[in-house]
């Protein structure tokens, strides 16, 4: 073995050779897998090697797009056949909600570009004659769904990358990392040691132990999984390979393997294994079978697919190609946003992660609705007020492990979601929550954002370097994006100046460790500190008209526009708490952003809900929130600001200053500017009826699908239904002929020229 490589891959299942094969196509040949055992020796050879376009998150879907693709390109490097097998796939729904979520499903797909359809039961049956009718409402079919030989990929992959330049080495295993003080790693193995500027973990089942070598706890759990194969059926010979088929109510997939099917199920009653530590000597063994723990999946599967009763992984391509480009070019090239570790932080320990790996496997093929906050590993995290908020009936949502109030119900008995594609029972009381906001005053916890203290002499100048925005004068509050050198967004941020030399900043808190990673890799020798203290600081906002007579009665700062400003932000006395507040509001309404440390919540919230009943305040929720910041074209992010867009397509303009001196993505966003970009975000009035855009559905411009919507909600201060969502530039002005499908359903879309609630901002400056 070599004794120094660019990469060290540590896996050789069908991650670790795709990362592997793709660094070599990237042009770094210096790269070396080392594999414990033989290739595919984790779960890769357990893999039924079902392959699926639909995804969740479009983002990622795409990357599976991608995939199909690539196995044709390592084929014919490597001459070692992938045993693709592309059937089709059909996705089976039995209640009218599940066919919704599929015409869902099939809108998200229409601008990936895929070729989804719905069809009838009818239909469905001609195409995978096995199903009994009886049981299903319809149907969506997908021509290029399959599957392939998890073996045959791997093994593409390896050998197209040797042929690219790469090593790999078997039998070899890494006992431990050492980190060097310039960054790179000494990789010790059972057979000497390696040298190497960049470590990948690819350790599949074994990637918690490998992450453990550096100290890090991986948020990951390995379920059992069964699948049964049939012997060969004759309903089956002669025929052409039958589909693959996906039974949502029976939690089954189900395809051809040979002359027989094979089945597999997602049981409610999912068991982790190996729930610590993965033993080092697991490797091509089957696990016992334990039929009985999946008995009530296979009795709806036999009812469902009578003819089986009577006879008895991963892709990894997209994810190597985003990693590759990563490593090689310092960025994925993709929005990988949902599959980065660092969406999880501190919260995910080993129970944690359990309980949510546990729920998540049983949930595998259910339906999530848009309204539906799911129960494993809650509550965990809580702050001081969320007993006082459970009094007042608060329906809570979870977020980063922390509970956090979505709406208030009138009473304990109706303080449930009831769960909808559609408007729910929560409707006319966020439309509640809106109207007190808009007339009076809201109060809302605002404590599960990300919050960062960052300190020293050279901070501003570090600000101004990472951030597109000028840095705010002491006492002053800007609104920033932040980018990456390809001028992209990669975060926004409320930047608040306490000192010369101190700032505030609150973000996403999701994205604290994402934050966190990219700070760190630009932070200077010396004169910068950066504590992430989401949790140290919590928070209360009150919005509205009579928001400001309320906080003038508790504190002895004048709070006149004339002494603070709109963007003020300043440390006060409110009562006798001390904090810090901001003059800003994310409902778009005059308000105030307090911040306290977290001994004081309660004292603060007790201070605002006994002087506010004289001003009518009523408290809100994250629900009626994000339906206010629609209201106002305010983006979020990871829906409206994500690494695809850049700040003009977003609409943010107004917050990249090119005066200032040089900043990370400057050159990127002069071109953009330049240019102008290739799409815009753009608010929509939508003439829906009973049922919301929220996320991911085409707009359509006289009849194509040219976009797709970002958020949505039901206005309720301006009384109709809002959209946000991208559009190509040269239809950013078009004034007719825009749809939005919500459910199946094309609704007539009216392009707003600006927000919808108080465009010019005067309620907030005033
Ligand atoms: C029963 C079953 C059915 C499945 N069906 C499907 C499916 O239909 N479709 C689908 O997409 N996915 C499926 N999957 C999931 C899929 O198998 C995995 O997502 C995928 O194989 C993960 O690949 P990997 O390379 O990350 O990990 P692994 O395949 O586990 O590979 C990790 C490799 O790293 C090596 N290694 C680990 N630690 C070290 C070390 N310290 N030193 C040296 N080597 C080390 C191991 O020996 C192993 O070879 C299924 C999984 C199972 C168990």
């Amino acid at each position: 073995m070599k004794s120094h490589a660019k990469v060290v891959v540590i896996g050789g299942g069908v991650v670790g050779a795709s990362v592997l094969y793709h660094l070599t196509k990237a042009g770094w040949k210096d790269v070396l897998l080392i594999e414990r055992a033989e290739l595919t020796s984790g779960s890769t050879w357990h893999a039924a090697g079902g392959m699926h376009t639909v995804n969740g998150d479009p983002n990622v879907a795409k990357l599976q797009q991608y995939t199909i693709e690539l196995y044709k390109e390592i084929e014919r490097i490597s001459g070692q056949s992938c045993g693709v097998h592309i059937t089709g796939g059909i996705m089976l729904a039995g209640t009218r909600e599940r066919l919704d979520w599929l015409k869902m499903a099939k809108a998200r797909g229409r601008y990936l570009g895929m070729d989804l359809e719905i069809i009838s039961v009818d239909e469905a049956a001609k195409l995978f004659p096995l199903m009994d009718k009886s049981h299903f409402a319809g149907a969506m079919y997908d021509p290029i769904e399959g599957h392939v030989d998890p073996y045959g990929v791997t093994h593409a992959y390896a050998k197209s990358a040797q042929i690219g330049g790469a090593d790999i080495v078997r039998q070899t295993l890494v006992t431990d990392l050492k980190p060097r003080a310039d960054g790179s790693w000494d990789v010790i193995t059972d057979h000497g040691n390696v040298h190497a500027e960049h470590v990948v973990n690819a350790g599949g089942l074994w990637a918690r132990e490998v992450g453990r070598m550096v100290g890090i706890e991986l948020p990951i759990l390995a379920m059992e999984h069964q699948y049964l194969i049939t012997g060969d059926m004759p309903e089956l010979a002669g025929k052409k390979e039958q589909l693959h088929a996906i039974d949502f109510e029976g939690e089954i997939y189900i395809r051809q393997e040979r002359g027989g099917m094979l089945m597999g199920t997602y049981e409610r009653a999912g068991v982790p294994w190996s729930e610590v530590t993965t033993p080092w000597d697991f490797g091509q063994d089957l696990l016992p079978n334990d039929l009985e723990r999946i008995a009530p999946s296979l009795e709806v599967g036999f009812a469902h697919f009578p003819a089986l009763e009577a006879a008895g992984f991963s892709q990894g391509g997209g994810v190597g190609l985003a990693l590759s480009r990563w490593m090689v070019d310092g960025d994925p090239g993709a929005d990988i946003w949902g599959m980065d570790v660092a969406r999880y932080g501190d919260w995910t320990t080993l129970a944690y992660t359990n309980a949510k790996v546990r729920e998540n496997y049983s949930r595998r093929f259910s339906i999530r609705f848009p309204n539906e906050e799911l129960p494993a590993a809650r509550p965990l995290r809580t702050t001081p007020i969320y007993e006082k908020l459970q009094a007042e009936h608060a329906v809570f949502g979870d977020y980063c492990g922390l509970e956090h109030p979505l709406w208030f119900a009138p009473s304990a008995r109706e303080a449930e979601d009831l769960i909808s594609f559609r408007r729910s029972n929560a409707h006319p009381h966020v439309a509640a929550e809106c109207k007190a906001v808009q007339n009076s005053v809201g109060l809302l916890e605002i404590s599960n954002y990300g919050k960062f203290d960052i300190r020293g002499p050279g901070t501003a100048d570090w600000l101004s370097h990472m951030m597109a925005n000028r840095v705010p004068a002491v006492g002053r509050i800007a609104l920033t994006p932040m980018l990456n050198e390809r001028g992209k967004l990669i975060g926004d941020f409320t930047m608040c100046r306490v000192a010369a030399d101190h700032f505030f900043l609150v973000g996403t808190y999701a994205a604290e460790t994402y934050y966190m990673r990219w700070f760190e890799r630009h932070m200077p020798a010396s004169g910068v500190t950066v504590r992430p203290c989401a949790m140290e600081y919590v928070g209360l906002s009150v919005a509205g008209p009579n928001s400001r007579a309320l906080l003038q009665s508790l504190v002895r700062d004048d709070l006149s526009t004339a002494a603070f400003p709109f963007m003020s932000f300043r440390r006060m006395e409110i009562g006798m708490v001390p904090g810090y507040v901001g003059r800003v509001s994310f409902t778009g309404d005059l308000g105030f952003e307090i911040w306290v440390t977290t001994d004081y919540q309660r004292a603060l919230y007790d201070l605002l809900v006994k002087a506010g009943r004289e001003y009518g305040l009523k408290l809100f929720g994250g629900r009626a929130l994000n339906a206010m910041r629609i209201e106002k074209s305010f983006g979020s992010w990871a829906r409206e600001y994500r690494p695809i867009y850049g700040p003009f397509e977003a609409g943010l303009d107004r917050f990249v200053d090119f005066k200032k001196s040089e900043f990370i993505g400057r050159s990127a966003a002069a071109e953009e500017k330049d240019a102008g970009g290739a799409l815009r975000l753009v608010t929509f009035k939508v003439d829906a009826t009973d049922a919301d855009a929220i996320g991911d559905e085409p707009i359509w411009h006289d009849g194509k699908t040219v976009g797709w919507v970002t958020s949505g909600a039901f206005g309720h201060r301006v009384n109709h239904s809002l959209a946000l969502g991208y559009v190509p530039v040269a239809l950013a002005k078009a004034d007719a002929g825009f749809e939005i499908e919500i459910i199946g359903e094309r609704h007539k879309a009216h392009r707003l020229t600006g927000a919808a609630f108080d465009a010019s901002g005067k309620l907030m400056r005033t």
